[in-house]
């Protein structure tokens, strides 16, 4: 047959909870780079049609974010399983042969994918597997029920590769059996027929606990800063104004066409400005009804999203508010918990000043309030 499209599925849509970090493992930066990024990286060359991405749709936007520099790479919302979101990628793509490899397996080199597309061509599958270096046992309530001879066994690892109808297939009958299987090979084997082994090599290894992580090398700086300016007067009857969503007493509102959260908006150009994105009049423009009354600090949660997407993460941030009303000094603290939250950023990389303009100016008359903001990006690539 001429050449086979080959599709590679990345599963990255576990949160890796054995390995303790706070957030989904695959995405924890170390050497630079992350496991997602390497594992998506291996299967970056010409042999490979495509790259699905099965990820949970809370990571979704970080892994499009450190996916954007392999334009072969898509992303695939994944399931409750790793069998449904295996599945979910076999709908996704009209390749001939998929090749499914889990995201923790960063260390795959090219011969061994080249391998395991070669045994899919030859005998319908391939499954990368090691002889295994340890005597195995099956046990069965704390004792050895038997021990296979040791040249019969194999640890298997992934890239798993198959024709993408036979494993649809093979996925279709087992949700319809209720089995739960922990790997491909073995859907396939119950469904199909018996999958041929492929060479996997030892550096293929799983990334399953922290320690496996190789230590943190400091990447280079690519910390981005933005600086955002805001100004709205009083004027509006209400008795608050809103400083990144909390309310605060004052004998007057401030006239805005959203809520008037001129800190908030002040933080989302200063976040705007360090991605290189437009200001927020460019995404939230005062001449659109959507924006009437809006909610600043969900425009805040919208303006994260497109940092994201554009590859960057909060760091840290430093607001000064200039008013010479309302009294701000008790309501600092709620202010800072407020921006570190909707940033995502510790408490203590938030800080947020306040003072008056000693009288001078429209500011210092209590016209308006006016906020400056720095925010300080990293790079998630
Ligand atoms: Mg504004």
């Amino acid at each position: 047959m001429n050449r086979p499209s080959v599709c590679a599925v990345v599963c990255a849509a576990g949160r890796g909870s054995r390995a303790g970090f706070e957030k989904n493992k695959l995405l924890v930066p170390f050497g630079g780079s992350t496991a997602l990024e390497m594992s998506v990286s291996a299967f970056d060359f010409p042999a490979i049609d495509e790259i699905l991405v099965a990820v949970s749709e809370e990571d979704e936007g970080e892994v499009k974010a450190l996916c954007a520099r392999f334009p072969k790479a898509k992303t695939v919302i994944g399931g409750d399983t790793r069998s449904r979101s295996v599945y979910n990628a076999l709908l996704q793509t009209s390749c001939d042969v998929v090749l499914i490899h889990d995201g923790a397996r960063p260390f795959v080199s090219r011969s061994v994918v080249e391998g395991c597309i070669e045994s899919v061509r030859k005998y319908r599958s391939g499954v990368c597997a090691l002889p295994s270096v340890d005597t195995v046992a099956l046990t069965d309530g704390g004792y050895i029920r038997s021990v296979p001879a040791r040249t019969r066994v194999y640890s298997l690892q992934t890239p798993q590769g198959f024709f993408a109808a036979d494993l649809r297939a093979a996925y279709e009958k087992a949700f319809a059996a209720g089995g739960s299987y922990t790997d491909d090979s073995s859907v396939y084997a119950e469904f199909i027929s018996p999958p041929r082994l492929c060479a996997g090599s030892r550096e293929n290894k799983k990334l399953t606990f922290a320690e496996d992580f190789p230590p943190a090398v400091p990447a280079p700086s690519p910390a981005r800063a933005g600086i955002g300016v805001d100004t709205h007067a009083f004027g509006k009857p209400q008795d608050y104004i809103l400083l990144a969503g909390v309310k605060i007493p004052s004998d007057s509102g401030l006239v805005a066409h959203s809520d008037g959260d001129v800190l908030a908006h002040a933080v989302m150009d200063a976040l705007l400005s360090a991605a290189g994105l437009k200001d927020i009049g460019h995404y939230f423009p005062d001449t659109d009804e959507k924006w009437a009354g809006a909610d600043s600090m969900e425009m805040l949660a919208q303006v994260r999203r497109l940092i994201a997407e554009r590859g960057f993460a909060p760091l840290s941030l430093s607001v000064a508010v200039q008013a010479q009303k309302p009294r701000l000094s008790g309501y600092i603290d709620a202010v800072s918990q407020a921006l570190a939250a909707a940033l995502g950023i510790p408490k203590d990389a938030v800080g947020v000043s306040a003072g008056t303009n000693e009288g001078l100016g429209d500011i210092g008359e209590g016209k308006g309030i006016c906020v400056r903001a720095v925010a300080l990006l990293r790079s998630l690539r």
